[in-house]
């Protein structure tokens, strides 16, 4: 549902024009087409920023004359209000990139997308250190503020690999307005979480320090990477949705946990606890945040109740929420001959 008050004035719409160039300034522009949940109401502006220094300016501009702002990847890790967003968004399509093979290294804009763009590039320079992350959709920018994460190869997969190991450095706006280079130490990278959590800094490019590898064992290791997604996550093109909704809990699981509440299946209105996994909600079709958002909080109720543990969103909440509808939720079968993740993994 649209909210009425939109905060742009003449003036913001005059200025905003002169620095980004009428024809580029959109208005009104539906946001559920750019999230991978397929999800979310219109911005009042938008705009989409096709180099790194036109990212640049856009900030700038935005933080000048004081005009709320945010910054769209992929839209892969967000849920978008039914009202949409007051102000400008900048959708960071900023997607050059380079292999400095000399150096083993690759380079790119901060809206470059890791996958496929990035990886091949690496992986057909005989770079290796970010094929893990194959069939996770991702800006640049975006993998660095969640510090993107998966499982080792197999037959192992021992451990959880993270993208700051292959971070050198990042070119950035600061919170303050500075745009400088920093290292891989600036990000304070943990679980989930960078530095771009708690400052309003911006990533702007980012260089990855990559190592000379074998590009038959980086493809093998692709390929397996796919397969094992593939049969424990809904297919992104007819299961829309933003990946895992709660955040881990060490040596338990979130997923774990829903699942032996019988939460799977658990459906209001568009919006579903998969039974492909316990932990990712799926657009059923015609989802309204307001759904997730309901969703959310009786899962959230019922494993407290029987479990103790507390569920946090992993995802961030972006814009005007309209309140949560107040239907029952309902239940909803396994599909004959569906493999859930939570059975495979036992
Ligand atoms: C099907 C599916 C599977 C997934 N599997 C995984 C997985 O295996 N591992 C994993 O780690 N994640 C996974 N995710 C989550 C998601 O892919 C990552 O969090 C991803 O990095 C989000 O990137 P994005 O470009 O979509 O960011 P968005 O969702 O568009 O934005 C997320 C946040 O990052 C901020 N941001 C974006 N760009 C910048 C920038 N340049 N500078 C500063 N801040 C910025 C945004 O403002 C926003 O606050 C999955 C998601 C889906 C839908």
């Amino acid at each position: 549902m649209r909210q009425p008050d939109s905060i742009i004035n003449q003036d913001t719409l005059t200025t905003l024009e002169k620095a980004l160039g009428a024809d580029r300034l959109q208005r009104d522009v539906e946001l559920a087409p750019f999230t991978t949940f397929k999800i979310g109401g219109p911005a009042d502006l938008f705009y989409e920023a096709k180099t790194a220094d036109e990212l640049y300016h856009a900030l700038l501009v935005a933080r000048e004359i004081d005009l709320p702002f945010f910054l769209l990847g992929v839209g892969a890790n967000i849920l978008i209000g039914d009202g949409g967003f007051r102000g400008l968004v900048i959708r960071n399509a900023a997607q050059h990139m380079e292999a400095w093979t000399e150096k083993s290294q690759v380079w790119a804009e901060s809206g470059a997308i890791v996958y496929p763009d990035l990886i091949d590039l690496a992986v057909s320079n005989g770079l290796s250190g970010i094929e893990h992350y194959v069939g996770i959709p991702s800006t640049v920018g975006g993998a660095l503020w969640q510090n993107l994460h998966f499982l080792s190869p197999p037959p192992e997969r021992k451990r959880t690999m993270f993208i700051e190991e292959v971070v050198l450095e990042a070119d950035i706006l600061t919170e303050e307005g500075d745009r400088r280079t920093v290292d891989v130490d600036y990000f304070e990278f943990g679980y989930d979480q960078s530095i771009l959590h708690h400052r309003r800094d911006v990533v702007l490019s980012a260089t990855f320090q990559l190592e000379p590898g074998d590009e038959a064992r980086m493809r093998e290791i692709m390929a397996a990477n796919l397969d094992w997604r593939s049969k424990r996550h809904p297919p992104l093109d007819t299961e829309p949705s933003a990946g895992s909704i709660f955040k881990k809990i060490e040596g338990i699981g979130a997923g774990r946990l829903i699942d032996e509440c019988g939460l799977k299946g658990t459906r209001i209105g568009g919006a579903e606890v998969t039974h492909r996994h316990a932990n990712i909600m799926i657009n059923r079709g015609g989802a309204r945040a307001a759904d997730v958002q309901a969703l959310i909080a009786h899962v959230q109720k019922v494993v407290k109740r029987e479990t103790g543990y507390r569920l946090e969103p992993e995802i961030a909440f972006i814009g005007a929420f309209d309140p949560p509808p107040t239907t029952e939720p309902i239940r909803v079968p396994k599909e004959d001959g569906m493999i859930s993740a939570e059975e495979r993994a036992a």
